[in-house]
């Protein structure tokens, strides 16, 4: 077991983690970062990202986070390859430990550690992720224009990726384990109104298939729950919006935290309910939930983060 003091702890490793880090170590935080399971975050396990600023060209999602990471460390961010088990935010300095049992002290922390696309743990999902399964229609809608897509579940995120696909794909198939939705009556009309989306209610998915070579996603075995009769759906794309599980749980006995799991921060800001902890990215972002979103809240916690530190040793 070692301690391990610092100004400022980072945890997590993905684009708001590396910014937040880029930000401090330029600053002379010497920050630490704890990347986590999923080092360099979500944008990892997709494909080509098409929309963050300053590649030309599509850039894949673990390339973009391996750059990030290089900058961090050629600027000297101290990145560690663990999970953060348990944190204790009720005195300073702040106290987090690891799963490898060491102990990190810290003057201040910035919590990015993401949020998770829930997922449906059906056959040949995660076989075909990045190949035509998604977890987000923003991301990667654009590679299906003229295409058959399909969109899983019934809030107002599966509805909002179905309208927003209807204005690029040929088809959108919506697809609701039950036969009414979750999501409000605004968007529950918008979809009905739209002839390119058919819905199959009371549809649960069975498996994901498609073919090895070239690797790709061509069909969607559904079964009704009504009758008991199974379906095939032919697909190109298939986005699953069953929601999101933020990764909070072992914060939520110190901050303020949304009925969904989400941190609250202060307006226009990434301070949280205890001073000096602050959160940056899809952990408190129910909204925007995209890569440079996230940049940008990392650097902002980062900024706040080095005011807040000065201030204490003023
Ligand atoms: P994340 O990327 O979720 O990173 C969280 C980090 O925290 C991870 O490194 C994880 O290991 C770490 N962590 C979690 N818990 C702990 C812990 N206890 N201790 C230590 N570390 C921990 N956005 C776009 O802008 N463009 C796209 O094209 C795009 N495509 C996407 C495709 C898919 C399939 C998905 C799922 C998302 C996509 N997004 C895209 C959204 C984008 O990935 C997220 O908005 C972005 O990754 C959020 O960054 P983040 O740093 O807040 O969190
Ligand atoms: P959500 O409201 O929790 O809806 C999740 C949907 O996925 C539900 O319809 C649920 O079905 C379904 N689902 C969950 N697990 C499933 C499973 N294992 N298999 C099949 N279906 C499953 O999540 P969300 O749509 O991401 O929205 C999250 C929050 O953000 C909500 O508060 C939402 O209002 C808000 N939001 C708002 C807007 C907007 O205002 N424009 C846009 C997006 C999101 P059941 O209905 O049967 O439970």
């Amino acid at each position: 077991m070692a301690e391990v003091k610092t100004k400022l702890l980072i945890i997590g490793s993905g684009a708001a983690g590396y910014t937040a880090g880029i930000y401090a170590a330029r600053a002379g935080l010497e920050p630490t970062l704890i990347a986590g399971i999923q080092i360099g975050g979500q944008l990892t396990i997709t494909t080509e990202v098409e929309n963050y600023p300053g590649f030309v060209q599509p850039i894949y999602g673990s390339q973009l986070m391996n750059n990030m990471k290089e900058q961090a460390e050629r600027l000297g961010v101290n990145i560690i390859e663990d999970m953060i088990t348990e944190a204790d935010f009720l005195t300073t300095p702040f106290v987090c430990k690891s799963e490898n049992n060491d102990v990190y002290v810290a003057d201040a922390v910035i919590i990015a550690t993401g949020a998770s696309a829930r997922w449906l743990d059906a056959k040949g999902e995660k076989d075909f992720m990045g190949f035509g399964v998604s977890g987000c229609a923003t991301c990667d809608g654009f590679f299906y224009r003229g295409k058959d897509v399909a969109v899983i579940g019934g809030g107002n995120t599966a509805l909002e990726e179905a309208l927003y696909l209807s204005t690029l794909a040929k088809s959108v198939t919506l697809i609701h384990r039950r036969d009414t939705f979750r999501a409000d009556n605004t968007m529950q009309q918008r979809v009905l109104d739209n002839p390119k989306i058919s819905i199959e209610w009371n549809s649960v998915i069975d498996e994901f298939k498609g073919t090895d070579s070239p690797k790709g996603l061509t069909h969607i075995v559904m079964n009704n729950t009504k009758d008991n009769i199974k379906k095939e759906l032919q697909v190109d794309g298939a986005f699953v919006a069953i929601g999101h599980n933020p990764n909070t749980a072992i914060f939520q006995n110190f901050l303020n935290i949304n009925d969904d799991g989400y941190i609250l921060t202060k307006s226009d800001s990434c301070k949280t309910n205890i001073e000096g902890v602050f959160a940056a990215g899809d952990v408190q972002d129910p909204i925007f939930r995209q890569a440079i979103v996230a940049a940008g809240s990392g650097c902002m916690a980062a900024l706040e983060a080095e005011k807040y530190i000065s201030s204490k040793n003023k």
